[in-house]
This record gives C-alpha cells, sequence and structure tokens, in this order.
C-alpha cells in the first residue's frame, strides 16, 4: 500500500536527521528511513567511536610518558581492551539511541526501518511499504571500500566497523592505507601495545597534503614504533599460519610482512549501488557518487543527495553543512551554495592536523604570487609546557590581497587552532586582521600572529 508523505529522508546519517526536524517544524509529513544503525557512520563506526580510541590511546602514551612530567608509576601499564571498546561501544550507543528517540518523536515524523530503494522519481520501497513525496532527500552515505586485492578472498580481513569491534589487541595489525583512518587506527592499536605496519601503495603518507606535512607525520608515527612501509606497488594477501601474509613490492625492505591481522583502509565507496537510482533516473559519476548542482540537487526534479555519498565532501562537517545549505534554499530567506564553503578538516593522530583551505603544493600550482611563514611546535611556548612539542604550523598567503589561501597546523591542538585561521579567511579578511587580534595566553592560536609575522615571499 502507498503512504504520501511531504518529503521522504533515506538515511539518518549527520544530514538527514536535522533536515527532518526542520522540514517538520515546517509543518511537513516526513518519513525517514534508516537500513541498520541510527547516527550512520560518524556515530557508530567513524568519528565518535574512533575519537574516543583516540582519547584512550593518548591517555595511556601519556602514562607511559610519565617520567617526562615528573611521576614515577611503578608496575606495567596494561590494556583492558575490552572495556577499551566498551567505552567507545558506551559513547555511540548513548548517540544512537539519543538520535533514534529524538526522531521518533518529531510530531509530523514517520520512521521507517528497512531497505530504501526507489521504485520511481517520486517513489521508495521500504519493506512492503511504498512511499511517495514530491521531496526526496537520499543521505545514505558510504562503506569501506575492498579493493580487488589479489588473495583478498582467502583471508580475514578488518574494516573499520570490525576493528571497532574488536576486544583483544592484535599482535601484529598490518594497516593497508597510509591515509586519515589508516593512520587514525594505526597510532591507536600501537599505543594499545600492538605491533603496527603501515603499507601504503603511494610514495608518501596523506599524499594529498604537503611533502612536509605527510614526512612529519611519518616521523611522528615511527617515533612510536610504527613501521611505515610506503611505495608499496602489487600489494598482494595470502594465508599465513600466524595470520595474514601482507606481499609488497617496495623498492626498500622485505617483500612480505606477516601480520596477525589486516586492517583495509583504502578509502570509502558510496552506498548507491543498492538504491535503485536508476528507477528514477538519477545520475551517479563513475564511482558511484550521486551528481548534484551547487544546491545538492540532482536533475531530477525534488531529489537532492546529501553528505558523503554526493562525493562533495567525506566529513561530518560536510554532511551537516549539506543540511544547512538544503534547508535554507527550501525553507530559509537565504541562497547558500556548496561552492561558497571553505575546506577544512583534521586527521586526528596525536598531536592532530588541523587543514583549512589549499595547501602550499596548491597554491604554487595557481601561479599566483605567494608569502610563506612555518614555525615548528618547538617554538610554541604551550606546546613546551605540554611537553608536546612535535609538529609545525604553516600558512600560505596570497602576495597580492594579503588573503590567507591555506594552513596547517600538524600539533598540539592543531585540530582547534586551525578555526581561528578558518574564521578569518571565512570573513573574507586578510591576515592582517589576524595579526591585529588579541590573543589568549598561552595559547597555540596566540602564536599565529607572530607565525604571519615571519610571511616571506615564496621562490
Ligand atoms: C573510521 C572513520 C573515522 C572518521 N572520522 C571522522 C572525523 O573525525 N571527522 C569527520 O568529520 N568525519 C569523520 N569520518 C567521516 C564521517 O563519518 C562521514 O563523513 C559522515 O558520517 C558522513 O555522513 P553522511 O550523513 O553522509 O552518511 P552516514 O553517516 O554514512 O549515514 C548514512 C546512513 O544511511 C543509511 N543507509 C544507507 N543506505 C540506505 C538505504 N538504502 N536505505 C536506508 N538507509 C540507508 C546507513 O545505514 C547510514 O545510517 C570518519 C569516517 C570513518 C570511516
Amino acid at each position: 500500500m502507498s503512504q504520501r508523505f511531504d518529503a521522504i529522508v533515506i538515511g539518518t546519517g549527520q544530514a538527514g536527521p536535522p533536515l527532518v526536524g526542520r522540514l517538520a517544524a515546517a509543518g511537513m509529513s516526513v518519513a525517514i528511513i534508516e537500513r541498520k544503525l541510527f547516527g550512520g557512520t560518524c556515530v557508530n563506526t567513524g568519528c565518535m567511536p574512533t575519537k574516543t580510541l583516540v582519547a584512550s590511546a593518548y591517555a595511556a602514551h601519556v602514562a607511559r610518558r610519565g617520567s617526562d612530567y615528573g611521576f614515577a608509576f611503578d608496575g606495567e601499564l596494561r590494556i583492558d581492551m575490552a572495556r577499551v571498546q566498551a567505552r567507545a561501544t558506551a559513547v555511540s550507543a548513548r548517540s544512537r539511541k539519543n538520535v533514534e528517540a529524538w526522531l521518533r518523536g518529531i510530531e509530523h515524523c514517520t520512521v521507517f526501518a528497512g531497505h530504501a530503494r526507489f521504485v520511481g522519481p517520486d517513489a521508495v520501497s521500504v519493506g512492503d511499504a511504498t512511499l511517495t513525496a514530491p521531496r526526496i532527500f537520499i543521505n545514505v552515505g558510504g562503506r569501506a571500500s575492498v579493493p580487488d586485492l589479489p588473495g583478498i578472498a582467502d583471508v580475514p580481513f578488518l574494516t573499520n566497523s570490525t576493528l571497532l569491534e574488536r576486544k583483544q589487541v592484535p599482535k601484529h595489525l598490518v594497516v593497508v592505507g597510509g591515509s586519515y583512518v589508516g593512520l587514525e587506527f594505526a597510532q591507536c592499536f600501537r599505543r594499545f601495545g600492538a605491533e603496527v605496519t603501515v603499507v601504503e601503495m603511494g610514495e608518501r603518507l596523506i599524499g594529498r597534503e604537503d611533502e612536509d606535512v605527510s614526512a612529519a607525520v611519518q616521523t611522528i608515527i615511527e617515533a612510536e614504533g610504527i613501521a611505515v612501509r610506503t611505495g608499496a606497488q602489487c600489494i598482494s594477501l595470502g594465508p599465513h599460519n600466524e595470520g595474514v601474509a601482507v606481499s609488497v613490492a617496495c623498492t626498500e625492505g622485505d617483500p612480505e610482512i606477516v601480520g596477525s591481522d589486516v586492517l583495509l583502509a583504502v578509502g570509502r565507496r558510496p552506498n548507491t549501488d543498492d538504491l535503485g537510482l536508476d528507477k528514477a533516473g538519477i545520475a551517479v559519476d563513475p564511482r558511484g557518487y550521486i551528481t548534484v548542482d551547487d544546491f545538492l540537487a540532482t536533475k531530477v526534479p525534488g531529489i537532492w543527495a546529501l553528505g558523503d555519498c554526493n562525493g562533495r565532501g567525506a566529513f561530518t562537517h560536510t554532511a551537516y553543512n549539506d543540511f544547512e545549505i538544503v534547508a535554507a534554499n527550501l525553507l530559509g530567506d537565504e541562497q547558500r551554495r556548496v561552492s561558497d564553503r571553505i575546506l577544512c578538516y583534521a586527521l586526528y593522530i596525536d598531536p592532530p592536523l588541523g587543514r583549512v583551505g589549499m595547501t602550499e603544493t596548491q597554491a604554487r600550482a595557481t601561479g599566483r604570487k605567494l608569502l610563506c611563514a612555518k614555525r615548528p611546535m618547538a617554538r610554541v611556548g604551550r606546546a613546551i609546557e605540554k611537553g608536546e612539542t612535535q609538529g609545525f604550523m604553516k600558512v600560505t598567503v596570497e602576495a597580492e590581497t594579503n588573503k590567507i589561501l591555506g594552513a596547517a597546523i600538524l600539533g598540539t591542538s592543531g585540530d582547534e587552532a586551525i578555526h581561528g585561521i578558518l574564521d578569518i579567511v571565512a570573513a573574507g579578511q586578510t591576515y592582517t586582521t589576524l595579526q591585529h587580534i588579541m590573543p589568549i595566553h598561552p595559547t597555540v592560536s596566540e602564536l599565529i600572529p607572530t607565525l604571519l609575522g615571519d610571511l616571506k615571499p615564496l621562490a
């Protein structure tokens, strides 16, 4: 039997639920459909549980460094992985329940549990029900990519979702993929006591960042005993009596790494292959991302795609921003566009990397005249006081306009301090405005004006 609504939202990730709130508050009847866990990736298998693990790993790391801070701690540091895991699970579970309870409590909102599939441009099936609406919002997110590596069918492997279920520390975790997700897990599990090897196909870790950022990140994780194998071409997997053998054709080092467990952290793919998009005439790009315009509308009137599934962002904040854009354009009195937003994100190794805008390499590629400044965290008072002096901060400015094009803060509180720069860029102000603000002492942020005072023309 068909049920008619004013709007249908597919998926309860970072964009769908707040959109339901706004649509229902505007008096619309809304159906929201979730096939698995309320809250989606961030809440259940992404940001929340991983950052909870990062916090446990950080605590263990600081405890091991007790002598640096003037305390002794007798006896062995023992990680109780079951409790670490339970802590992460509890944080996720609380949030998941809150999302579900909130949705179920919204007037005019009907929650459907099940897999949604388009059966027409204004119709979606879920279980035995067919729902129709003049507005449909797709917020189906993505999942870990499982590449077709030779031997993959013959070995057990972990993804971000299954590693988070582990109640024991792996003996030797081989992380395939030296990018954001892989590096966070690598450092956490090293700090929990595992031997860890990161295998990366590219010539360096986090290949989208500047070379100095990649090199500093590698130094930081290697200092904790993580083995890094870059330039690993032709990765293949095979069973081994100690776990899994990972074959790599690197220019240097052993051609085979034997691990007890293998984590695949080689990117994400959108959950669009089983959504019946063809029944609605919705186009996807060659990687399966739904094609949208600057307002997140698909080519089919009345259908929008938000969050990771549209390929316009891969973060919780981009998914939430998608909600804000769609809500403002449909229900508000302002026009907002995806192209108005400024790229920003963090890598949550310790110390974290906070990023905004272009890399130095990208800025150079524009051919503009540039100013650049870089300062090691070893010359940041707050970092010295905290005993956390790894990393650096750097900023790239367009010489002609004095506008900041991009910045990276790899260092303690880098994920927070970067917001000062983000806010100035967003406000359309020049770097001199930031230089004239009186910052709080002692903070990492207070060194940003000093950093800007060191700007020099880039050769
Ligand atoms: C390990 C890891 C760590 C991360 N850490 C961070 C971080 O620190 N900061 C950050 O900003 N981002 C982080 N991310 C990325 C972040 O989790 C995602 O960008 C964000 O969750 C995307 O939200 P979304 O709304 O697009 O989709 P999702 O959160 O993926 O939600 C999509 C929902 O749709 C449901 N669904 C899918 N198909 C259907 C269907 N056919 N019918 C019904 N329901 C369906 C899914 O079950 C899911 O609940 C991390 C990701 C991972 C994997």
